[in-house]
């Protein structure tokens, strides 16, 4: 097997899940953030159970975490490689802007985003057409955000939605020839979704039936940000074995459903797989206190957790160590200990805890995935 494994744009994934919906059968494809290589190899996993297309997607702050685009691209191929993956799937850069939209175009990602939607809207349509034009001549599919989702998404954050408008959203299409779209209808980023009276589904459909109605469904498509469902179980054990995560709260399955059914063919999936993570790793080291004699690895992240070594978020402000749950703030430590250690095959190190934690960590991944990829329709959709 030394061919390389290839990568399609989000189109004809999208396509699959529209013709799915059409049919009678509302599918959306599942996006799932990664950072880290146990994390690539568990979505895989979770969508080769579920026989369901996907999408891998790294954020700005993921490139820069394993020190570069090209580094994430080649992370990811490497894990569908020695997992002999053959489904379809893309590699989109999630939540972009001009330059990390082109960087990841030129760096081998088959998707991007760019998102503008800090501009007004004929300013948006303008900085998203340029990197259509970018993009679409190499293959690259672009995904817009249109209207202003709440919570924290690398350096921007929003206190409340601005919901997009539904009368515009055939207009930003045909303008920008974007092949999708964030449009805000009351999701959030981050795991404190609030209540859910600010979820308004009517927008997705009032979308939905423009696009249909001008003939743009087949190849426009919209996607829903903010999407986890923060199962109370992983915030449970989280805070079980040290944590301290207050008010979080996610979207409720149904009311996912009741989006994909309107007409949603991505839904992003990034805060679940954090919760997985940092649930595995803080049950883990609470199982096993003597790690710090038996792995070097785990010990620095254990020092991190326990707040020995003071916790910082992603701008390098101090937080409170029970708070955390970007894994990027607990494993920067490991990075800066040899960068290949979450970027290559961790059954390549010698160090056993180690495999066996990120084993658990690929395995907590696979089941969320796999069962999300069932929720959203997308389960053998090949
Ligand atoms: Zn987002």
């Amino acid at each position: 097997m030394s061919e390389e494994p290839k990568l399609c744009s989000i189109v004809p994934l999208m396509q699959a899940a529209e013709f799915a919906s059409l049919r009678g059968h509302p599918s959306a494809i599942g996006a799932f953030n990664v950072n880290f290589y146990a994390q690539a190899q568990g979505i895989l996993e979770g969508l080769y159970k579920a026989e369901a297309p996907g999408i891998i997607q790294a954020s700005r702050g993921a490139n820069k975490f394993q020190g570069g685009a090209d580094k994430i691209q080649v992370m990811v191929l490497k894990a569908i490689k020695d997992m002999k993956i053959t489904l379809p799937l893309a590699l989109h850069l999630d939540h972009g802007d001009t330059k990390s939209a082109k960087d990841c175009v030129d760096n081998g990602f088959s998707s991007v985003m760019i998102d503008a939607s800090k501009l007004d809207e004929i300013q948006n349509i303008e900085v998203t057409k340029e990197i259509v034009d970018y993009a679409h001549p190499k293959g690259v599919s672009v995904e817009g955000e249109y209207g202003k989702l709440a919570g924290v998404e690398e350096d921007v954050a929003y206190g409340k939605t601005t919901y997009a408008d539904p009368r515009f959203v055939p207009v930003f299409f045909d303008r920008s020839k974007v092949d999708a779209l964030a449009v805000a209808y009351g999701t959030s980023h981050g795991p404190n979704k609030g209540k859910t009276d600010a979820l308004n589904v009517g927008i997705v459909t009032d979308s939905y039936a423009g696009i249909k109605a001008n003939h743009q469904n087949l190849d426009h498509f919209l996607v829903g940000h903010g999407s986890s469902t923060v199962p109370r179980e992983l915030v449970q054990e989280i805070n079980q074995y040290g944590g301290s995560l207050k008010g979080t709260s996610g979207i409720p399955d149904y009311m996912i459903k009741a989006a994909i059914k309107e007409g949603i063919r991505k839904v992003n999936i990034d805060t679940d797989l954090r919760l997985g993570i940092t649930a595995t790793l803080r049950k883990y080291l609470n199982d096993h206190p003597d790690v710090d004699k038996k792995s070097e690895i785990l010990s620095v992240i254990k020092k991190v957790f326990t707040g020995e070594t003071p916790a910082k978020d992603k701008d390098g402000n101090p937080v409170d160590s029970g708070s955390l749950v970007d894994p990027r703030s607990y494993l920067e430590p490991v990075v800066k200990m040899d960068p290949q250690l979450l970027r290559e095959n961790y059954r390549s190190f010698k160090d056993e805890a180690f495999i066996e934690v990120m084993t658990l960590v690929k395995n907590r991944i696979a089941e969320h995935v796999k069962s999300l990829a069932i929720m959203f329709g997308s389960a053998g959709l090949l």
